[in-house]
């Protein structure tokens, strides 16, 4: 296979540049140090300096590689299909260096590097992101595209640029093949904008899976109109085509078909080298469907055979935290990676398969490599969870306190824990436990990983749980409580929810319901889909999201044709929410560049780029003070636009703390207030840590309404809100508001 490329016959590295030999040497030293003295896995350090010594390091070395070498990306699976593969070709008897723990940046891959002399074969997963600082030095003989979904918006940037950074890498690397999966569009897409030579993996049929609420996107990648799908597996996976153009799915080269999903392991059939064959696999869930047919379709471009192949998936013990599961004592723990909500809405279903007593927790941490931003847990179905009475629910990680939250507006008490082993013994005190899942996002997986390793060690774990907890506040989300507020309803309308749906904002309206159903008030959320008229005349509250550039776009071109109604309802005291995209649709007009986009002009303000584009993001957490609150307003903004307030335009909130920066680089200030509009720039969902803000827009809906109907309009009776004042209060301290700063702004500003 490799015959065109006589370098990697030559496994030597006599003849390797100074600065690379250097550079090897000085990778020893410190792999020796921190293994002897540190007592520390020598994953990326050494790679780390290597580069530093000889930044093109990848590209000497790749001479140590004899066969061919495969690079894994994609925002879901690297580690699993990388383990598969490089386990494939293990046990045909050929030898492979790979960066196995998912140390995916160039360093872990110059680590592995580093580390093997010699070997037939290459198999790195790369980090989407550093595809570029890999691929044109290590000119792989397959790159392997296995998804792309919405994962750490705030680092990554919208899946565009994701997409643009793996074109670059492709085409810095020509005769690189391209294994891509054909169901999403997303890949199609990247696989459409280069010329390498490709393959394609896929499923064949609709695995009939239930819709998850939120996908990553229904736009055609060409055209910007909605795409038509015949199946939609999950997110954006399925058999898709654009009614307008030509863009589409193309037959799999490498198809799953009769796929057969068991809790206890999945099966399928497919064609290799030539013959038709049954896939059997311990791994669960239907994305693993995906990982194996990825795996197994390379395997065969590699011409590994099939026993090989075969033993590999059926011997696969997944490791590194990836569907890994512990008997400690006499429980079973399964330990599982989750760090978007695509990933995240996998291992619900995972958990909410099984039939026994269930306990599952939680943890998420937002340090660098998580992303800061946690807004992506409200995109995942948690909801699931509360259908089920035999699970218990537990939230850890450094932002537990937004985990219970968010538990708790899916109606699932969720009770904090410090880790795994407080989990462990939590779960045990409190009722009969069947199966543990302990499920973490990027950093937090080391730290409950390590915990699990070290007590299975000891086989057996303590039953003292931390005391002291306290009660936590119920909140039913699709139930009516029953209240002084009478027979009221209401409707909360989310204008295209398929396009205005960022980070998380579905959030604000469930928040809003929840909370407008706990005092009685019968609620109907109306989602309006693109291509339907919404009637405002009937809603109670108007809730319009974030979007990506192509979403936004189309959405307010649509809803030009509305901006009268719409207007009319404003002008009528009708309450608004708009989010980011949605908020910036508002003013009189937004521009992309040089594009200038006409806005539905309801409130005086208009939106720019600044130098740089789409690139040039204001990104980051934000505490503001606004006069709706009493409690600093907490949230996560990402924008590309800058908010400029005509003068009379009164802003939501004023910036303060240490961080954030609001509608623009200099006014100090975010979104803007109206009659009852809100526009503000705060994801997170912006509901979720400020309920004063949520009731807020409940009573001036129930007051416009009382008022439209000739009633007396009762005040809302409070709820208990510890939670959210707890998480609340962690992030306003982090980002530097005391209580006394924004008391001075209180008093400053009324
Ligand atoms: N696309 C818009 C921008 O970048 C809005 C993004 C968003 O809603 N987060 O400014």
């Amino acid at each position: 296979m490799m015959k065109d490329r006589p370098e990697h016959k030559n496994a030597n590295d006599s003849h390797m540049p100074a600065s690379s030999l250097a550079a090897i040497a000085l990778s020893a030293s410190s792999t020796w140090v921190l293994k002897h003295v540190f007592r520390r896995p020598a994953a990326n350090f050494p790679g780390k300096i290597g580069l530093y010594a000889d930044p093109r390091l990848i590209a000497h070395l790749r001479n140590r590689i004899r066969e061919g070498s495969i690079v894994v990306v994609g925002t879901n699976g690297k580690t699993t299909v990388t383990n598969l593969i490089a386990d494939a070709i293990e046990s045909s008897g050929k030898t492979v260096v790979c960066n196995r723990t998912g140390a995916n940046l160039d360093s872990g891959i110059a680590t592995a590097l580093l580390h093997a002399t010699t070997a037939d074969w290459g198999v790195f997963e790369s980090d989407e992101l550093w595809l570029a600082k890999v691929v044109p030095d290590l000119q792989p003989d397959f790159v392997v595209l296995l998804n792309l979904f919405r994962d750490q918006l705030d680092r990554s940037g919208e899946i565009e640029h994701v997409q643009e950074a793996i074109v670059s890498a492709l085409r810095a690397s020509s005769r690189s093949k391209l294994v891509y999966n054909a169901d999403d569009p997303f890949c199609q897409a990247v696989a459409d904008r280069v010329l390498n030579p490709h393959i394609t993996f896929g499923v064949a049929e609709d695995m009939r899976l239930p819709p998850n609420s939120v996908s990553d996107s229904g736009l055609c990648q060409h055209c910007s109109s909605m795409l038509e799908y015949e199946w939609r597996q999950y997110g954006q996976l399925g058999s898709y085509r654009c009614p307008h153009c030509s863009f589409c799915r193309t037959q799999p080269h490498y198809a799953a078909a009769s796929v057969d999903l068991d809790p206890a392991g999945i099966s399928f059939a497919m064609r290799f080298d030539g013959r038709d064959r049954r896939i059997m696999s311990h791994l669960a869930g239907a994305y693993s469907v995906y990982n194996l047919v990825a795996a197994c379709a390379i395997a065969d471009q590699c011409r590994i055979d099939f026993e090989s192949v075969d033993a590999a998936i059926r011997g696969y013990v997944p490791e590194n935290g990836r569907l890994q599961a512990y008997d400690i004592g006499s429980l079973r723990v399964i330990l599982n990676l989750a760090k978007n909500p695509t990933g995240l809405n996998q291992n619900l279903r995972i958990v909410c398969a099984e039939r026994k007593p269930t306990a599952v927790a939680f943890f998420i941490n937002d340090k660098e490599a998580d992303g800061h931003d946690v807004s992506w847990l409200w995109d995942a179905d948690f909801q699931e969870l509360a259908a089920s009475e035999n699970i218990r629910a537990y939230a850890g990680g450094i932002r537990r306190n937004d985990m219970q939250v968010r538990l708790k507006y899916a109606g699932v008490e969720a009770q904090l824990v410090d880790g795994a082993l407080d989990f462990m013994a939590k779960a045990q005190s409190q009722g009969p436990v069947g199966r543990l899942y302990v499920i973490a996002n990027y950093t937090a997986l080391p730290h409950v990983k390590a915990e699990l390793d070290e007590a299975a060690r000891k086989k057996h774990v303590s039953t003292a749980s931390t005391a002291g907890d306290r009660p936590i506040a119920v909140i039913r989300p699709h139930e009516t409580e029953p209240s002084p507020h009478g027979n009221r309803s209401m409707t909360i309308m989310h204008v295209y929810p398929e396009l205005l749906n960022l980070y998380g904002d579905g959030g604000n309206v469930a928040i809003l319901a929840a909370r407008a159903r706990a005092r009685g008030i019968a609620v109907t959320v109306d989602l309006v889909e693109h291509g339907e008229v919404p009637d405002f005349e009937t809603a109670d509250i108007v809730f319009l999201g974030g979007g990506p550039d192509r979403e936004q776009q189309l959405a307010s071109s649509s809803l030009l044709a509305q901006a009268a109604s719409l207007r009319a309802y404003v002008e009528d005291d009708g309450v608004l929410l708009a989010i980011c995209g949605g908020f910036q649709i508002l003013g009189s007009e937004w521009l992309l560049g040089d594009e200038v986009v006409e806005g539905l002009g309801l409130v005086d303000f208009t939106t720019k780029r600044a130098e740089g584009g789409s690139h040039n993001r204001i990104v980051g957490n934000v505490a503001l003070h606004s006069m709706l609150a009493s409690m600093p307003v907490i949230g996560y903004e990402n924008h590309a636009g800058r908010t400029h307030l005509g003068p009379e335009c009164e802003p939501f909130g004023r910036v303060i703390g240490k961080h954030g920066t609001g509608n623009n680089d200099s006014d100090g200030v975010d979104g803007v207030i109206y009659r009852n509009v809100i526009g503000t720039y705060l994801h997170g969902p912006l509901l979720a840590k400020n309920p004063e803000i949520a009731d807020w827009l409940i009573e001036r809906s129930l007051e416009r309404r009382a008022r439209k109907e000739g009633r007396k309009h009762l005040p809302l009776v409070p709820l208990d809100d510890a939670e959210e004042r707890t998480a609340n209060g962690f992030m306003s301290r982090r980002l530097g508001v005391s209580e006394k700063v924004h008391d001075a702004h209180f008093r400053a500003w009324r």
